[in-house]
């Protein structure tokens, strides 16, 4: 999609420091950090969460797998870190393109 910011940085119109790129996802810094890690796991498909079991089944996993790899590069693995997927208003979502946070480096307070 062209007006999406996710889809620009995916497409390399919008230059992005990847943390970690294949074919399918890319990782960058969350440009507005809530804790001293905050990344961004990022299909790079525009996809809605309702449309992953049809169109990107395999997705969760590929995310967890990458996941697993940037906890040990960025030396979270040990500390703890939290997953964080939002969906519609109630959760505060800003991108409607679907994307992980992947937060960590601080004791990170309590959920909802
Ligand atoms: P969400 O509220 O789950 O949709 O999260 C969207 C996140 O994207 C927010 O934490 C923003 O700070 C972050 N964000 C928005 N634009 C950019 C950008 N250009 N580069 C990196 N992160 C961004
Ligand atoms: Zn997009």
């Amino acid at each position: 999609m062209s007006d999406c910011i996710f889809c620009q940085i995916a497409a390399k119109t919008i230059p992005a420091k990847m943390l970690y790129e294949d074919n399918n996802l890319f990782v960058i810094k969350d440009i507005k950090p809530v804790a001293p890690v905050h990344v961004l796991i990022i299909p790079k498909q525009h996809l809605s969460w309702i449309d992953i079991e049809k169109k990107l089944p395999d997705l969760p996993n590929q995310v967890m797998a990458v996941a697993n790899k940037l906890v040990s590069q960025l030396e979270i693995a040990q500390s703890g870190f939290r997953i964080i997927n939002n969906y519609g208003p109630d959760s505060g979502q800003e991108i409607d393109h679907i994307h992980w946070h992947l937060l960590g480096g601080k004791r990170l307070g309590p959920i909802g």
